[in-house]
């Protein structure tokens, strides 16, 4: 079946939620900010773009549910009337139709559980709001799971360049994928104008790109630095939030992302990795948990059979994955 259609919306979602979020991290200010009780930080922005992006969905694809990161519970709160107001303030600026009640509704559309029957979109409307506060790196990603596969994917990275081998190029890149059909990117001031998108061929992971989180409690910066030595690397990795270090993979900017984990309990999120790993693999890459096993997005909310991430470009996976394997402890 095709997903022409489900491309297409889901490219304009994007597009417009990073529009809301170019627009807020220029207007960040302190009133913005707002502890969620697990403490990481949530802006306007991660509501008003779920708001964006769900409510696009639902006038297109009423019957479909969705996994989304937020949900309105914070939001409903008296004492949150001021972030509420700014909330639907900037979410109008992108789509004037929205009113109160139609951003909360849009936000609790993300409550589904997940699973192996049927489709679902995922949503994580800000990846990397770390990266988002400090005026960095971050990722609108949205993807499509049918009967437990990952079969869409779409990444808005409003902050990086569109020329991955000039830093100075314009800002803004849209990265999408369906199965089957390649990975393509865009800059998102024109998401027609794509190109196809490959992953490198190094073969020598001594010559490999490492990157990872900046965070050090979302990825183990001791145990990758063991690994890229015990494969004879001797470049420092490049440390970036949010899924772009799959956009890098997936455009030859690097030949391995690592995540891996740093207490045992955690559980990945759905949200944190599929639209990542569709255009990984479309854009010819490999990927699989710190155990070499495969991802399973069918069994809910979270990827609970596997542990991190090791996204690498072709040539060097068996060789990275058996580093990281024998690293285990
Ligand atoms: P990154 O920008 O790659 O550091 O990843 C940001 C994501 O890390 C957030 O969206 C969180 O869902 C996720 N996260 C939060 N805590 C952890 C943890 N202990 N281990 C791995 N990921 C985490
Ligand atoms: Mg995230």
């Amino acid at each position: 079946m095709s997903l022409d259609q489900e491309l297409s919306i889901a490219k304009e979602a994007v597009r417009k939620a990073s529009l809301l979020c170019s627009a807020a991290q220029r207007g960040l200010v302190d009133a913005e900010k707002h502890d969620k009780d697990d403490k990481s930080p949530v802006t306007v922005a991660d509501y008003g773009a779920q708001a964006i992006v769900l409510s696009t969905l639902a006038k297109a694809f009423p019957s479909d549910p969705a996994v989304g990161e937020e949900d309105s519970s914070d939001l409903r709160k008296e004492e949150n009337g001021e972030l509420f107001a700014r909330v639907v303030e900037y979410a109008q600026k992108i789509d004037s139709s929205l009113d109160s009640d139609s951003v909360l509704a849009a936000i609790d559309r993300g409550s589904h559980g997940g699973g192996a029957a049927g489709r679902f979109w995922t949503l994580d409307p800000i990846d990397g709001t770390k990266g988002f506060l400090r005026g960095e790196q971050y990722a609108v990603a949205l993807a499509l799971i049918e009967d437990g596969e990952v079969v869409l994917g779409v990444l808005g990275c409003p902050n990086l360049p569109v020329d991955p081998a000039n830093p100075d190029s314009e800002k803004g890149c849209i990265l999408f994928a369906v199965k089957g059909q390649g990975a393509f990117q865009a800059p998102l001031s024109d998401i027609s104008a794509a190109v196809s998108i490959s992953t490198d061929s190094v073969s020598d992971p001594a010559q490999a790109v490492f990157c990872e989180s900046v965070e050090s409690g979302h990825t183990a910066h001791g145990r990758s630095a063991e690994i890229s030595e015990a494969l004879g690397t001797s470049v420092e990795p490049f440390r970036m939030d949010s899924q772009c270090k799959y956009a890098a993979v997936s455009r030859g900017q690097a030949s391995v992302y690592l995540r891996l984990p740093t207490r045992p309990g955690y559980e990945e999120k759905i949200w944190d990795h599929a639209a990542g790993y569709i255009v990984l693999l479309e854009a010819g890459g490999r990927i699989a948990d710190t155990f070499g096993q495969s991802l399973d997005f069918s069994i809910g909310r979270t990827l609970k059979n596997n542990k991190g991430i090791v996204a690498t470009s072709p040539a060097v996976f068996e060789s990275v994955v058996k580093a990281v394997v024998a690293s285990g402890r």
